[in-house]
């Protein structure tokens, strides 16, 4: 079969950036997919994902935000697609919660612009949030909504463009490196390359089990409802996006109304899943978890709480710190990993193209990934 520079395994979010940016540098890719297009299978569906600078996560993500927002605007300027809608955004809780906390941390490590509010003064400028008197917020005017499916097709559709080779229904069934290069078996064949990148989303453990992660795939629901009253106080101009970090750590975030098949004020749990795997996931969504969603939206945004529209689950790949993987495979220099996204990836979607292209050419890369070493203690220690 021909010969490629570079396979890329997997075109979810990260794989299909991964894609365009190797064409972009003029490398022959082969893409395998196991599903379609922009599919609903994995990680990347739902119509939006929240991106946001003052990362509560860690400051160590800040750097790669500040490059991944330039790469949002060239990507969407050079797909001609609707990508990033920045709507600012309300990090809320209580002043020593994790969410505000570690946003402002992050904001003033970085010096990055933001407004700390108080309870009436986020009740003042945005209504229909029902804080408690003792609960803050940072806002940021840069954070806002992606468009995962839309961000999906961009990068298929640009990486083809460039001479791509984009093959879909056709699952990796294994693959193997050695100092000649790499070979990657489907059920069509046994595809040759220089080197892999392996971006298998919540099926890591499956294609990348020899490097022992101890990733664990959670369901996690998304929901959206028909506010009372119109969407017009929730449109995009008007409603920041959130994440509200509530007792007991509980965080629920949401967006804005949006247009479309993906219409509807949509809200989620930030981590509440459940343990699953991509096998064996429940999509059916069960009545008592609606009760519950709209039960919080009662309490703290009730003009969000009216008609039920639908939801969908997804699912999150995490370790055990919730810090990416991304890395040269330790054990064979031709492979490149990216996996363990741990529920928070898809605003790096372009950044991380970059760097896994980085990787797979150079072997290194200037941007700051110390965090995500598979080697790091959190992942190797003993539990
Ligand atoms: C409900 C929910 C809400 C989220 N909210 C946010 C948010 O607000 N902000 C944010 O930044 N992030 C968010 N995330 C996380 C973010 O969406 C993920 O981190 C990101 O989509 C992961 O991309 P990925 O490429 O690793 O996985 P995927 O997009 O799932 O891609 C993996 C791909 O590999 C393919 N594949 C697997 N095995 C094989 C094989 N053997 N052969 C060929 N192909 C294979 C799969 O079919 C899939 O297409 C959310 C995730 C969920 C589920």
């Amino acid at each position: 079969m021909r010969a490629y520079d570079v396979i890329v395994a997997g075109l979810g979010g990260m794989g299909s950036s991964a894609a365009y940016h190797l064409a972009a540098r003029g490398r022959r890719v082969l893409g395998l997919e196991r599903f379609g297009p922009a599919h609903d299978q994995g990680a990347s569906h739902g119509g939006s994902r929240i991106t946001r600078q003052s990362y509560f996560e860690d400051p160590a993500y800040v750097p790669l935000l500040l490059r991944a927002y330039e790469l949002w605007d060239k990507l969407a300027r050079d797909s001609g697609r609707d990508l990033i809608t920045l709507t600012g955004g309300l990090m809320a809780g209580r002043p020593d919660s994790v969410v505000v906390a570690g946003s402002l941390r992050s904001a003033r490590e970085w010096g990055l612009p933001h407004e700390l509010l108080d309870a009436a003064e986020i009740r003042r400028r945005y209504p229909l949030f029902r804080p408690e008197p003792d609960e803050v917020a940072l806002y940021e005017d840069k954070a806002g909504l992606v468009r995962p499916e839309a961000t999906v097709e961009a990068n298929l559709a640009l990486a083809a463009g460039l001479g791509a080779e984009l093959r879909f229904h056709e699952p990796v069934v294994s693959w193997s490196a050695d100092g000649a290069g790499v070979a990657v078996r489907t059920a069509a064949g046994t595809y040759r390359a220089d080197a892999l990148v392996v971006c298998p989303g919540p099926w890591a453990s499956r294609l990348l089990a020899d490097l022992g992660l101890p990733l664990v795939v959670e369901r996690h629901v998304q929901f959206w409802f028909a506010p009372r009253g119109g969407v017009e106080p929730f449109l995009p101009a008007r409603q920041p996006i959130y994440i509200w970090e509530q007792s007991a750590g509980i965080q629920v975030y949401g967006f804005p109304a949006l247009d479309g098949p993906d219409g509807g004020v949509k809200v989620a749990f930030f981590r509440r899943g459940e343990v699953t795997t991509p096998d064996t996931i429940d999509r059916a969504i069960r009545p008592r978890e609606i009760e519950d969603m709209a039960a919080h939206l009662e309490a703290r945004l009730p003009d969000a709480a009216g008609r039920f529209l639908r939801a969908k689950a997804c699912m999150y790949t995490n370790t055990p710190d919730e810090h990416f993987v991304i890395a040269r495979h330790p054990a064979h220099e031709r492979v490149t990993v990216a996996c363990g996204f741990s529920g928070h990836g898809f605003k790096f979607v372009p950044v991380v193209g970059e760097i896994l292209a980085d990787l797979a050419l150079t072997g290194s890369t200037p941007h700051p990934i110390a965090l995500f070493d598979p080697a790091r203690a959190a992942l190797t220690a003993p539990r």
